[in-house]
């Protein structure tokens, strides 16, 4: 017997049919012997046509009021599934955030969990019920209803797992664990039985959206194994650990991944004197804009002067340009380019902490497909380029096949 914390995302509570879809699970669980915590978001797109509806009263609508309103999603759906287990005949309670109480910082629409109060949802674990728990919201030390960001509640899950000591944090949403790479872009990717907090949290930030990165990093944080399930096909899913945990599941891979980013757009200033200052001349105007500055590389400079390129946000891109424009003015620079149909693509896997030539083998794969690498980045655990967005997929199915990801390791 053990005590499960099980998150079931919008899509999994979209309608009546699947939240007794929920209940028939959850039930199924509870009759195994297992103590139930239940968190839920809001039907699927609620918390969309809520902030839609703010909107139409103001455009700039934010704050305290709308966390009072964008949390009226997740209070619906904990009522209709704790009605859904006790029409089944399971003892049942529902909780908001505040009802918890799940305290975080004042930061509306954005805000923190500083603490959890558990003393409730013990109660009710030790009279032999379910505990239905509203995700993504809580209250700050005033009372007010505050909202963890989109997403949250992923991060409600982890945390209640984390207080209450949980077995297992479980995910359950509308894919069926973390794959090798976007299925959509390489059919042949493969879902990972297991895969580190640390890679997980690279291939996140990368783009592969399966969870909120908050709650990886409050998961790894607190030492809490979470697994990723699909609410709709039985399976394993992905289970995500330390890297400990991982090693006694599989044999470590190599490379566990391939993230891509299309989001990126490149620019270079090039022929700037190649003196101190120099990096912080150029960027700190770029961060004053509170644009964030994602790859760089500069040259070693020849005679006396060196090209400077830094990759951002799309969206960012021209804003960026402009204000380079404006630095090179300053710098008596040679000129500036920009390029925004560009992508990332990145290999991670901690398997390459221990082995040497990863690298290399990655860009001779690209090389016999014809991409040309326009940038390089490297950690101990991921290997980045930069190169022409029309190459995306080529090179994500080279670099699935060439490093052998679709048979397992
Ligand atoms: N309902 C919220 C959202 O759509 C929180 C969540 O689903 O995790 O962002
Ligand atoms: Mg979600």
């Amino acid at each position: 017997m053990a005590l499960l914390v099980q998150k079931y995302g919008g899509t999994s509570v979209g309608s009546i049919e699947r939240i007794e879809a929920v209940a028939d699970k959850v039930g199924a669980y509870r009759d195994q012997g297992n103590d139930m915590v239940v968190v839920v978001s809001a039907m699927s797109g609620e918390t969309n046509r809520l902030i839609e509806l703010a909107r139409q009263i103001d455009p700039k609508a934010r704050g305290r009021e709308l966390d009072v309103l964008l949390t009226t999603g997740e209070q619906v759906t904990i009522a209709l599934l704790t009605m859904a287990l006790e029409k089944r005949g399971y003892p049942a309670r529902s909780y908001t955030g505040g009802q918890v109480k799940i305290v975080t910082d004042s930061a509306h629409n954005k805000a923190r969990i500083k603490s959890i109060n558990h003393e409730k949802i013990v109660g009710d674990l030790n009279n032999g019920k379910i505990v239905v728990v509203a995700g993504f919201q809580g209250v700050d030390e005033f009372d007010n209803i505050t909202t963890l960001g989109r997403g949250g509640s992923d991060t409600t899950g982890v945390a209640l797992a984390a207080a209450l000591k949980a077995d297992e944090c479980q995910i359950f949403t509308d894919v069926d664990g973390v794959y090798t790479t976007d299925p959509r872009v390489e059919p042949e990717a493969r879902r990972l039985d297991s895969i580190t907090f640390e890679e997980m949290l690279e291939m996140a930030s990368l783009g592969s959206k399966v969870l909120q990165i908050r709650a990886v990093e409050f998961a790894q944080k607190y030492k809490v194994p979470l697994r990723v399930l699909s609410s709709f096909t039985e399976g394993e899913g992905t289970l995500i650990t330390t890297e400990y945990g991982a090693e006694k599941t599989v044999e470590q891979a190599l490379v566990s991944g391939i993230a891509f980013n299309r989001d990126e757009a490149q620019l270079t200033i090039a022929g700037v004197s190649d003196t101190p200052g120099i990096a912080y001349q150029i960027l700190g105007p770029i961060s004053d804009a509170n644009i964030e500055v994602d790859m760089i590389v500069q040259n070693v400079s020849a005679e006396g002067d060196t090209d400077f390129t830094f990759t951002v946000h799309r969206n960012d891109f021209e804003t960026a340009f402009a204000s380079l424009k404006e630095t090179a003015k300053k710098l008596k620079a040679r000129e500036v380019t920009g390029n925004n149909r560009i992508v990332k693509l990145s290999l991670v896997g901690v398997g390459m902490r221990s082995h040497a030539g990863i690298a290399s083998r990655m860009f001779q794969i690209l090389a016999n497909e014809g991409i040309n690498i326009q940038m390089i980045s490297t950690s101990e655990i991921k290997i980045s380029v930069v190169i022409d967005e029309k190459y995306l997929e080529l090179g994500v199915r080279a670099l699935h096949e060439g490093f052998d990801l679709k048979t397992e390791s």
